[in-house]
């Protein structure tokens, strides 16, 4: 199983090595021509509207978007959450609007900028611990998305068909479980 981590800006290396841990092949993708044969893929934290500006840049927008309709698993964990949701709260235009999800950005206040719990997540465990990094939350999930875990009355892991989208930073503990789950999807979706 080949699994790529987009490496435009971000916490790339990290979650190169957890996808390996959790039993992958993990590649760094730059260019738009390297998805083409991938099983799935990895959207990293960062600057959402960083990220968003350099996917434009190269060529990404489209590709993306053919990556995920062709029923290729994507993963988007906080700014990579942002990137995937259909709406953004607040703001008029998503970036790939791919998974039926609206979030909020920077939604635990300056008080809570950063800050780990350990969190039960449905179908990964009862004591997973999660990194919230200037995180956004899952405002609402359509009606064929999953709510896999809430922190604070809010959600932050959900799941809608091969997309999944964490709050927080799933690659930043030794903890690989929440990468296994996706290669779960990975697998149940690779035809
Ligand atoms: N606050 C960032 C954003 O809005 C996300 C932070 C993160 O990925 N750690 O894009």
């Amino acid at each position: 199983m080949k699994i790529g981590v987009l490496a435009l800006q971000g916490a790339v290396a990290e979650h190169l090595r957890m996808l390996e841990e959790a039993g992958a092949t993990a590649v760094p993708v730059k260019k738009a021509e390297e998805l083409a044969d991938l099983d799935g893929l990895v959207l990293p934290g960062g600057e959402s509207t960083t990220i968003s500006k350099l996917m434009h840049k190269y060529g990404f927008m489209d590709a993306l978007r053919e990556f995920g309709s062709a029923g290729k698993p994507i993963f988007g964990t906080c700014a990579g959450a942002i990137l995937l949701a259909k709406q953004i709260q607040g703001q008029d235009e998503c970036h790939l609007g791919l998974m039926d999800i609206k979030v909020e950005r920077n939604a635990f206040g300056r008080q809570k900028e950063s800050f780990e719990v350990t969190m039960p997540v449905a179908g990964v465990g009862a004591d997973y611990p999660a990194v919230f990094i200037r995180a956004p939350y899952i405002v609402e999930v359509g009606e064929n998305a999953e709510v896999l875990a809430k922190y604070d009355e809010k959600i932050v892991v959900a799941r809608n068909g091969h997309y999944l989208a964490a709050a927080f930073h799933p690659e930043l503990t030794e903890d690989a479980r929440l990468h296994k789950y996706f290669l779960e999807m990975v697998k149940e979706y690779r035809s």
